[in-house]
């Protein structure tokens, strides 16, 4: 889709037109004004002027002689002198007497030329300038400079346009808007039944999962214009612009109905209305302005609003309800199979071998969104450049992933001996645990090389597939693997370190979740203690009990944390010498394949490392 705005002027071209302006005042005026100044000479020229006979008129006062030339019409002055035979002379020369030279001739031209011509000047140039100004804003009543417009972008459809087969998986978004490109192409379908089409959608899912990109696909497919907002683009600084600009990209948007209006961020503006005193008034006029637009245009003009959140449950409810945004197009994160589908429409733009296995990546990349993906292919191109390839291998995506979810590998910074070695064996404790759980290979890769981000250890989880649900058994085993990385610093070393803060919080989400949302403790039975508020954007959780229940939790908690604690530095004490193996060969390597470690920990016992 190309973008079309109204053509700017570059900067130079206004400083072009000041120059000529100014050019030609040198050329015209100044000499004007010259002529109507009156200059000052010495009296050897006034006598040289009598005897061309070149004075057309003088003035000779007690003083000072004012005098004209003949041909350039100049008016000179200079001072008196003792000259007996000046009037005579003056008279044969053919000059006239005359009276008020200077105030015949220059107030009044003074005046014209020096007052009225620029302020003529600067009025006609101000008209010129706003007359430009409010053609670029392309409305008719816009105020100076454009206070208020919205600065909607304007997308007009063109071969380029995003179409959905641009849009990778989301098959039931698209299902969903589908339905209004059909009633975008055809109207007339949907009136003569009398369906009215929703006004307003509302695509709901966490960032960068293509609401955008379907947004305009929508528009592409059913080729009309495109406008595009963002919601924090309508609160401004000034109280009033917000609604104003809001007014603005609607009647922009009715006179080139049919056309699809997205609103990015809707939340910025849409957030619930709490009444508080002191609260935002900008937001709530504009929210108020937008509700009033919405409501005021019929549902078959062939305005489409699109908008976008990841937070619909802020959302105020006067805008979700029916005849406004009343209808919702969930779009999540992709699923494996999503995930292969859009890192293959991306790798359509780069030059790729021909033998990767997306399926492989895809895979590897569990739960990264839409954008990421991309990201995750852009970084591959790159890194082949960096090594003088023409195409890009699996092994390019492969690392890009790490370095997308982890940030670069940080080259200089180097762990001491004992530090790498508390990370070896922290790693290969979440791994060695998970292993015997479920004996499997409980990882993909892990590497103990420093990542920009922070992260010391990479571990790479595979994942066979999608999993929705989770057992009782599946989610304990799942604690019990957060605590083996610091369970493993404990056996090994008898000191506890920092290396552990984010699988500690992990666990005690888990943990937290098992008893207050998924009624999977004994004293709660199917009780929710807890509302997700928030499930897009981490899924932040509140409590709904009273407070002696809330002591009760905390207690449990701890406990389940607890006993797979106990239960990883069983199964870690009981596996000592692969432990201690396992760790050893990550020390050395710095990373260690799924594969690699299975092949180890299968291996019949003979001998063993001791490291310390
Ligand atoms: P959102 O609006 O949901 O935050 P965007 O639509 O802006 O996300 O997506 C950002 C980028 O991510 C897109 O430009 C595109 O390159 C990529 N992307 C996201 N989802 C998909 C998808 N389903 N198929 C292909 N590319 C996608
Ligand atoms: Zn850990």
């Amino acid at each position: 889709m190309k973008e079309v705005k109204s053509p700017k002027k570059p900067l130079i071209y206004y400083y072009g037109i000041v120059l000529i302006v100014i050019v030609l005042f040198n050329l015209f005026v100044t000499p004007i004004i010259q002529k109507h100044q009156v200059t000052e000479v010495d009296y050897g020229k006034f006598m040289a002027m009598i005897e061309d006979k070149s004075i057309e008129a003088v003035e000779v006062e007690d003083s000072q002689i004012i005098f004209t030339d003949k041909d350039t019409k100049k008016i000179y002055k200079t001072g008196t002198m003792n000259d007996p035979g000046l009037t005579e002379r003056l008279y044969k020369s053919g000059a006239k007497f005359e009276k008020n030279i200077e105030q015949t001739m220059s107030p009044m031209t003074n005046f014209l030329v020096t007052g009225l011509l620029p302020l003529v000047i600067f009025i006609a140039l101000g008209q010129y300038f706003s007359r430009k100004i409010q053609k670029q804003m392309g409305g008719k009543n816009a105020m100076a400079f454009g206070m208020g417009k919205s600065n909607a972008k304007i997308y007009v459809p063109s071969t380029e346009g995003i179409h959905f087969s641009d849009v990778a998986g989301e098959d039931e978004a698209k299902e969903s808007l589908a339905e209004i490109v059909d009633y975008l192409h055809d109207p007339k379908k949907y009136s003569e039944v009398g369906a009215s089409m929703p006004k307003g959608v509302l695509l709901v899912g966490p960032p960068g999962t293509g609401k955008t990109m379907l947004a305009k696909a929508v528009a592409g497919e059913a080729n009309v214009p495109f406008f595009s907002m963002s919601g924090s683009e309508f609160v401004e600084m000034f109280v009033g612009m917000g609604a104003s600009k809001v007014r603005d990209l609607f009647s922009q948007a009715k006179e080139k109905a049919p056309c699809i209006v997205f609103i990015d961020e809707i939340d910025a503006i849409g957030k619930k209305r709490d009444g508080q005193i002191g609260g935002n008034d900008e937001r709530e006029q504009t929210l108020n302005q937008l509700l009033t637009e919405m409501d005021g245009f019929e549902g078959n003009n062939g305005v489409i609003i699109l908008a976008a959140t990841n937070r619909p449950e802020s959302l105020d409810p006067a805008l979700t309800r029916p005849g406004r945004f009343d209808r919702r197009v969930p779009v999540e994160l992709p699923d494996l199979k999503g995930r292969e589908e859009i890192l293959k429409v991306h790798a359509k733009k780069i030059k790729i071998a021909e033998d990767v296995d997306f399926h492989t990546i895809a895979r590897m990349a569990a739960g990264a969104s839409g954008a990421e993906l991309a990201n995750i292919v852009n970084e591959a191109a790159l890194r082949a450049v960096r090594n003088n390839r023409k195409f890009v291998t699996e092994a390019d995506l492969e690392e890009s992933i790490e370095v997308v979810i982890a940030g670069y590998q940080k080259k200089n910074a180097v762990l001491s001996t004992k530090e790498k070695l508390v990370v070896a064996y922290h790693e290969i404790g979440h791994a060695l645990v998970a292993a015997k759980q479920t004996n499997s290979a409980p990882v993909q890769k892990i590497t103990i090389i420093p990542r920009t981000s922070g992260a010391l250890g990479y571990t790479m989880q595979v994942e066979q597939g999608d999993k929705y649900l989770m057992t009782k058994e599946e989610i304990e085993n799942k604690i019990a693997t957060f605590t083996g990385g610091r369970a493993a610093e404990e056996i090994i070393f008898g000191q506890i370190t920092t290396g552990a803060s984010n699988d500690i919080e992990q666990a005690t989400k888990l943990a937290r979740a098992m008893i207050t949302r998924y009624g999977m403790s004994e004293d709660f039975d199917m009780v929710a203690m807890e509302t997700v508020n928030n499930q897009y954007l981490g899924g932040d959780a509140s409590l709904a009990c009273s407070a002696d229940t809330q002591k009760e939790i905390d207690r449990m908690v701890v406990e389940l944390v607890k006993k797979e604690h106990e239960k990883a530095k069983d199964i870690l004490t009981e596996n000592r010498k692969k432990l201690d193996e396992l760790a050893q060969f990550l020390y050395e390597k710095e990373t260690i394949t799924g594969d690699e470690f299975m092949t180890i920990l299968n291996k019949v016992e003979e001998n063993s490392y001791n490291l310390l």
